[in-house]
């Protein structure tokens, strides 16, 4: 099949590396690991993309998660239309803040105060230095695979050993930072023992994605998590979800509701905004008191609770509370991925879908895979035919094999049996 059009992407992409290093504002965006050049995108509506060529597409994507409800969803929309039109931002608290913080606090019982910052990163930075803050302790302990945004400490990755200080993965954290993280690998619990065993009294917090889905979708069983608290719990250390990615999408809990388990400190991100650049912690009251102004722990922002952002976080998240919401998509999601995982079995390929709630990851693999290290790098090959294929067939997904897919509201059953269609062809030129 020929490759779609990319001329007028091609073209600003050009000029955009006169302006952005590597002509993007963020790294996986610049398409290093797949084919041709980034896309350049002219609009989205429902679960449709249209790229500057024209092109238009069935979005996986879903800007790397907010966009619970598709694209434009009036909601959404016509409260950020509202909002602007009141003014941008005042840097003084706003109605719409307490009704964002209402809305949260109300339906989701694991966190009791909340704080608005405006991205997932910031979330997580903060979190840590209240889990610091609070325990009087230094290190954090953090998983191989796990991504938590561009925080100095957590852009660690593990050196060679079970327990190891984190080795920078990053130039520029300094290697002092990198000695107060602790990296382990993923669903070993021997590792976790030990780490705390080698610094007694030193743990601040464990800190996990609320389900990893930055290195693959690394789906933990529920034991593991559970036994995650109670060691946090037996060593006085915190437990800390980050659920940029999984809050309020595998339920309006998040993991914490999913698994059942109550973290010390939960953070979120991108669909608590809608769309709009929104990031927030929460905890019980008690350990949220040691945020400032009311406690010790420095934290503030010119833009937090901005209030086009809370305007667009409100229409979002009514939406996700209305009765069977989750069920639909999650069932959804289920019945795609049964279809994809069963037409690879028909033909026999090497192909495993992982997937929970509305999230999927395709793995060229039969193996099941926990870890980072299971991951076989060579297999991203295949993802990158793959990629190109589905681009010509008229899907978009994020331009990694290590990033996972997002099903929204939006896409409806009809257009998931059109995606479906493109994915099997896609998955026959794979495996020619
Ligand atoms: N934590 C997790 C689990 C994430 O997936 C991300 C972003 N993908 C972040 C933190 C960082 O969020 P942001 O990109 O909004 O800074």
């Amino acid at each position: 099949m020929n490759d779609i059009s990319r001329e007028r992407s091609s073209e600003l992409f050009e000029k955009a590396q006169r302006f952005f290093p590597g002509g993007v504002n963020s790294p996986v965006r610049a398409f290093k690991s797949v084919y041709g050049t980034p896309l350049f995108i002219e609009k989205g509506d429902g679960c449709f993309l249209w790229d500057a060529d024209g092109n238009k597409f069935i979005d996986f994507c879903c800007s790397w998660g907010p966009l619970i409800l598709g694209h434009n969803h009036p909601s959404v929309r016509e409260n950020v239309i509202d909002a602007v039109e009141k003014g941008m931002s005042f840097g003084a608290p706003t109605a719409l803040e307490n009704e964002l913080a209402e809305l949260i606090l109300t339906h989701n019982r694991k966190v009791e105060k909340i704080r608005f910052v405006s991205s997932g990163t910031e979330a997580v930075m903060s979190a840590i230095r209240l889990a610091r803050g609070y325990t009087k302790r230094d290190k954090i302990l953090k998983f191989e695979g796990c991504y938590h945004g561009h925080v100095d400490s957590m852009l660690v990755k593990a050196g060679s050993g079970l327990v190891t200080f984190g080795e920078t993965s990053s130039a520029g954290v300094p290697k002092s930072f990198a000695d107060e993280t602790i990296v382990i690998p993923l669903n070993d619990r021997g590792a976790v023992e030990q780490a705390f065993k080698q610094f007694p009294d030193q743990i601040a917090a464990i800190i996990i994605e609320g389900v990893p889905a930055n290195n693959g979708l690394l789906i933990q069983n529920k034991e593991y998590i559970q036994f995650l608290r109670e060691l946090s719990t037996a060593n006085r250390s915190l437990l800390i979800f980050d659920e940029v990615i999984t809050g309020f999408r595998l339920g309006f809990e998040g993991a914490a509701g999913y698994y059942d388990i109550q973290p010390d400190i939960t953070t979120y991100g991108k669909i608590i905004g809608g769309g709009m650049p929104v990031g927030a912690y929460g905890a019980s009251a008690e350990i949220m008191s040691n945020i400032s102004p009311e406690g010790a722990v420095y934290q503030a922002g010119t833009l937090s609770g901005n209030p086009v952002a809370m305007a667009a976080g409100i229409g979002q998240l009514s939406e996700l509370l209305r009765p069977g919401f989750y069920k639909e998509l999650n069932e959804k999601t289920a019945a795609f991925v049964a279809s994809v995982q069963q037409y690879a079995a028909d033909k026999e390929y090497q192909l495993t879908v992982f997937s929970i709630g509305s999230l999927f990851w395709f793995a060229f693999t039969d193996r099941n895979i926990q870890k980072a290290e299971d991951i076989d790098p060579l297999s991203m090959d295949k993802f990158k035919i793959f990629h190109r294929e589905l681009l010509n067939r008229g899907i978009y997904l994020g331009p990694s094999g290590y990033e996972v897919g997002f099903i929204s509201s939006a896409h409806t059953v009809d257009t998931l049996e059109n995606a479906k269609r493109a994915i099997f062809e896609s998955l026959d030129v794979v495996y020619s």
